[in-house]
């Protein structure tokens, strides 16, 4: 089983992945979460993108391309996985299509999460003052939002047009969310 989960900054994609991937019995790969590490651990990749991160732009495609592939080579995702946070960009598309196509293998579904922007914005606020993540502040919250609309968002459209996109709602609790992402799955997938 190979997925994506796509949607706004703070939708609810890392809660989300967690449950799909435990259901499926997958990996949930996410490229925040492997960024946040190399930050709090001052690895070489933490230093050089820690600044980047804190402002709410995107990673260079170059360093985020070898992050995830490496990350895809590892054993445990052999048969499978669910990116989460990836891909952002056009040629993330295009670098994870050429990934694929080097194993013969494709994709079984893209989740988007869709949400209203003002209520998420309102929901990282709190996760801020919860979690303490360096990018939650309303600043770089807004920026997050911009730079994923100018160069995220259009990127569904390709999955749409390969009939490939699985819409859910992700306003409400994480229970009803993750219900509602399961039963479109398993409608999808047959499983
Ligand atoms: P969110 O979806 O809440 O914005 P993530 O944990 O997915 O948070 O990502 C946090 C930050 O990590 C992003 O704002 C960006 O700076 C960086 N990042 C994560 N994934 C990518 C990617 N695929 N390409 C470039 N930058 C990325």
């Amino acid at each position: 089983m190979r997925l994506l989960i796509m949607g706004p900054p703070g939708a609810g994609k890392g809660t989300q992945s967690a449950i799909i991937g435990e259901h499926y019995r997958i990996p949930a790969i996410s490229t925040g979460n492997i960024f946040r590490l190399a930050i709090t651990n001052r690895t070489p990749l933490g230093e050089r993108i820690k600044r980047i991160i804190s402002e709410g732009g995107y990673v260079p495609d170059s360093l985020t391309l070898k992050v995830v592939v490496s990350r895809l080579n590892e054993p445990d995702a052999a048969d499978g996985w669910l990116l989460d946070g990836f891909p952002r960009t056009a040629r993330q598309v295009n670098a994870l299509d050429a990934e694929l196509a080097k194993d013969g293998a494709a994709l079984d579904a893209v989740v988007s999460i869709t949400a209203d922007e003002e209520a998420i914005i309102h929901r990282m606020l709190k996760r801020a003052e919860i979690e303490g993540r360096p990018d939650d502040n309303e600043e770089t919250i807004r920026n997050r939002m911009e730079v994923y609309h100018e160069q995220t968002d259009p990127l569904l459209d390709i999955y749409r047009e390969r009939g490939m996109l699985v819409e859910v709602d992700g306003m409400g609790t994480v229970d009803e969310v993750s219900a509602r992402v399961l039963a479109a799955l398993a409608e999808r997938l047959g499983r």
